[in-house]
């Protein structure tokens, strides 16, 4: 049986910068329009593949506004023209970013207004696919990951990665809060759920709630 009705979006993502954030695109192949999930740094490869498989960008989703994700988002607003979406609660992370670039000893990153505030409960659509915003404070205030049912697909920045949970000692961390968002948000997903991290390789719900030492009763 073939399911032809069932709408199927593309993802693919790289690894952009020297902190190795994961940049992802979700598109639809049908029109060839996508967002992007965090622009990374320094997001030059990735607007190579853009450019090459030629995908209109539609939208920027930062998961959070540190700079090894969001840096990169004046740039390919520049080059695709679309909006950057970024939680209102990571407005002072992003007012900060040359702060946050030189605790590192890098170069600040250039800046660029935040057109919309995604919130827990909004939803994104791309080819007829919904993409629910999950807001998951803790590693920022602002942290929110992109929760897509169809693709079965979470993209969750830096709150939950493969056996580990996002740091909490940068300002804005709070690791009770990082904990409750886990737990509420993210472990009541379908364990077959794929997750994509902030770095380093994907893994599922049902592996984390498993295998993940910080999740440990
Ligand atoms: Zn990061
Ligand atoms: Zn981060």
């Amino acid at each position: 049986m073939t399911d032809a009705a069932a709408p199927r979006l593309v993802a693919w993502g790289m690894p952009l910068g020297p902190l190795l954030a994961n940049a992802y695109l979700i598109g639809d192949e049908s029109t060839r329009e996508a967002v992007v999930v965090d622009p990374g740094q320094d997001p030059g490869p990735f607007v190579a593949r853009l450019r090459d498989e030629g995908w209109r960008v539609r939208g920027l989703v930062c998961t959070h506004a540190h700079f090894d994700h969001i840096g990169g988002a004046a740039r390919l607003k520049h080059v695709t023209g679309a909006p950057v979406f970024m939680h209102a609660d990571d407005q002072d992370q992003y007012d900060h970013l040359n702060l946050q670039a030189q605790w590192l000893g890098m170069p600040a990153p250039p800046r660029t207004e935040v057109d919309a505030n995604p919130k827990e409960g909004d939803t994104l659509t791309l080819g007829g696919v919904a993409m629910h915003v999950l807001h998951t404070p803790g590693h920022t205030q602002g942290s929110v990951a992109l929760y897509i049912p169809a693709e079965g697909l979470l993209i969750g920045g830096d709150t939950l990665f493969r056996d580990s949970i996002g740091r909490t000692d940068l300002p804005g961390g709070d690791a009770k809060q990082i904990l409750k968002s886990i737990r509420t948000k993210l472990l009541v997903l379908p364990e077959e759920t794929r997750v994509i991290c902030g770095h380093g390789p994907e893994t599922t719900i049902g592996r984390e709630k498993e295998l993940n030492p910080f999740l440990r009763d």
